[in-house]
């Protein structure tokens, strides 16, 4: 692992793969290779942003020439490869994006590892980040999804991954390229773009604004710190065997109301107000298809590699809006970006 090829990693996910990285692997250089769309940031980056060993690309992965460019140009042995369009409410509004970037986007920088690494033949590694929701919509009662359950996506989102995670196995299978696929299960921490649930409710609930819950607030999700997330991804990297899939997931079922009511109550305890914020719940239409649970089982990571997460969904949530009290700069330059975008 000498030069890394992160793509997307001015988003949420793939900014702190990047500082975890610059962490824990200090020999490698790191080329970030993000087109910047609404939901990418450099703000994310700005405290690594002269680091030697990092380096920035603007560029579209759906950009064959380009991705076959800076794969070649920098020598990358090992591609994580994050670059998505990843918001499901997005997804269900303008399914198009979807399709370019995650099925198209993921295909052409296969096509560039597969072209650069036949000539090299070097040691490497093309990681694929997934996610849970391929699997579909669990019931209460039923076990979590292993690897090899069958996918069955709901969403456009969900349905353009795993189309691209399909491509993915395809090019292991007939062109022997060592790739690995993670599937997680929701992430949150810090910088996450304020589209997805918890940090909008933070940043509501900070500003006494509604906070919005879809339907009846009941859906569950295995929500899994971001950080654990990176050292995971890293594990599969150092650890994982060519042609395997991992689930990654913390084995928490919280509803989605109760993690609304935990932040209330974690920003009561740190800023009191008069009124709990818990008054601020609002409950508004669900999501058309809306998946009701996911659960991961997340024993072959475990077992086999040796990884488990170190958040407790507690610790973890209270981080997270510590995170958020504590960086109000990131969060005006975040809602700028949001106001130039509209
Ligand atoms: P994000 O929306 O925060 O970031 C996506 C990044 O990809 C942005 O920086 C964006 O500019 C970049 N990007 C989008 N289209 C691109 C293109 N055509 N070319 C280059 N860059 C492009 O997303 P995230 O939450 O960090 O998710 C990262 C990955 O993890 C995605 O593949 C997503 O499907 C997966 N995932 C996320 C979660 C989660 O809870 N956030 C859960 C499971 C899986």
């Amino acid at each position: 692992m000498k030069n890394v090829l992160v793509t997307g990693g001015a988003g949420f996910i793939g900014s702190n793969f990047i500082h975890f990285l610059l962490e824990h692997e200090p020999e490698c250089q790191i080329h970030n290779l993000d087109v910047l769309t609404y939901s990418g940031s450099l703000e994310n980056l700005r405290d690594i942003e002269k680091e030697p060993r990092y380096h920035f690309i603007k560029g579209d992965i759906c950009d064959t020439k380009n991705d076959f460019l800076v794969v070649e140009q920098n020598k990358i042995d090992t591609i994580v490869h994050f670059a998505a369009e990843t918001h499901v409410d997005r997804s269900i509004i303008e399914p198009g994006q979807f399709m370019q970037t995650n099925i198209f986007g993921t295909y052409s920088l296969l096509e560039a590892a597969r072209s650069y690494w036949s000539i090299t033949k070097n040691l490497c590694r093309f990681h694929h980040i997934s996610t849970d929701e391929v699997f579909g919509t669990l019931r209460i009662g039923e076990p979590p999804w292993t690897e090899d359950f069958p996918y069955a996506p709901n969403s456009p989102y969900s349905a353009s991954k795993a189309s691209s995670d399909h491509i993915v196995r395809s090019y292991g299978h007939t062109f022997g390229l060592p790739y690995t696929i993670t599937n997680c299960s929701n992430n949150y921490g810090p910088y996450q773009f304020p589209e997805k649930l918890i940090p909008v409710i933070i940043l509501n609930a900070l500003e006494k604004k509604p906070l919005p819950v879809y339907g009846d607030g009941q859906q569950i999700r295995d929500w899994l710190h971001v950080q654990d997330h990176c050292e995971a991804i890293w594990t599969v990297l150092k650890k994982g065997v060519p042609g395997n899939s991992y689930n990654i997931g913390c084995g928490n079922q919280p509803t989605n109301l109760s993690i609304v009511e935990k932040i209330c109550d974690l920003l009561d305890e740190m800023q009191p107000v008069s009124n709990s914020r818990r008054e601020l719940i609002h409950f508004v239409k669900d999501r058309p298809g809306h998946d009701r649970r996911y659960a991961l089982n997340s024993s072959k990571i475990q077992n086999e590699l040796g990884w488990s997460a170190r958040h407790g969904l507690e610790t973890g949530l209270r981080q997270t809006v510590k995170w958020y009290m504590e960086n109000p700069e990131w969060i005006a330059v975040i809602k700028k970006q949001i106001e130039y975008q509209t």
